[in-house]
């Protein structure tokens, strides 16, 4: 693609899994990418390595999401770097699962922060420059546990809840300067995060999946990479679900 054509996206939550996957995905559509995990890690690394081995510009630091002065900085140098901000895919999550009754006070707190937050974060940093520039192109990566809620996932139902209100509040408050606000609510996808389900889990998970698999963090990347794209010009405000029909 031209230089003068390229476009710069941030991903948070690039190092590893899902959002590596969409940064490779953009990085391979002619984007140049800026993304953040929560720590310098290997992962980042490679990450870095196979968004560069598509061709394209490639800036990450460790940024906590949470952290609204951290994610301001990290801005700011992803636009000394590569230039302004096109797009923006909000991927950092974390879990932290329990009945509720049982729930930890400060595990509430962590997914609250990293999710709901994290992405109000970011939204609020690169909102402005799209609004001036009248361009622009977010996508937050949500749940179905947003849509339908989950038992043990209170933190992250809510969480996830907050993320699709916020992304069809934003979508309004943009679509007159042209920026697009959409959400991809991905069901159980094979990454680190779902590594973690016991096999008895896995098993019951796969059980209700009308698919009979989990999907795969491809998956979500071209979804993602399609709501990016200028072919879904006149999609905004929705919440797509890529979960093999498990929410059917
Ligand atoms: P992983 O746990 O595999 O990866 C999480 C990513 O988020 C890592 O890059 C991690 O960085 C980053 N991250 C976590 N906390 C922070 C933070 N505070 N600041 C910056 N970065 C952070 O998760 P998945 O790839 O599976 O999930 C990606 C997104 O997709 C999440 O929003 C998740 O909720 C959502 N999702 C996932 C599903 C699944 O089945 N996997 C289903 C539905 C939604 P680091 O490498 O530094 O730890």
């Amino acid at each position: 693609m031209p230089d003068s054509q390229r476009r710069v996206v941030i991903v948070s939550g690039g190092s590893r899994s899902i959002g590596r996957a969409i940064a490779v995905q953009l990085a391979a559509e002619g984007h140049d990418i800026a993304f953040c995990g929560r720590s310098r890690s290997a992962a980042a690394q490679e990450t870095a390595e196979l968004v560069r081995a598509q061709g394209a510009a490639c800036f990450h630091a460790p940024c906590d999401v949470a952290d609204h002065q951290a994610v301001e900085t990290f801005v700011k140098q992803a636009e000394h770097e590569l230039g302004p901000v096109y797009g923006l895919v909000n991927s950092a999550g974390i879990v932290r699962d329990s009945h509720l009754v049982m729930m930890p006070v400060e595990d509430w707190g962590a997914v609250i922060d990293t999710n709901l937050t994290g992405t109000f974060n970011f939204c609020r940093t690169v909102g402005f420059g799209m609004l001036k520039r009248r361009a622009g192109v977010i996508v937050n990566i949500s749940s179905v546990a947003g849509v339908y809620g989950h038992a043990t996932q209170a933190n992250y139902s809510a969480s996830k809840g907050g993320v699709n209100s916020l992304t069809r509040t934003l979508a309004k408050e943009l679509a007159r300067q042209g920026v697009r606000v959409n959400a991809v609510a991905p069901g159980f996808i094979d990454t680190d995060m779902t590594d973690e389900m016991s096999d008895k889990a896995r098993k019951e998970a796969v059980a209700a999946v009308p698919l009979r698999r989990f999907g795969t963090a491809q998956e979500v990347a071209d979804l993602t990479a399609f709501l990016m794209s200028d072919k879904a010009g006149y999609i905004t405000g929705q919440i797509l679900q890529v979960d093999g029909g498990v929410a059917l």
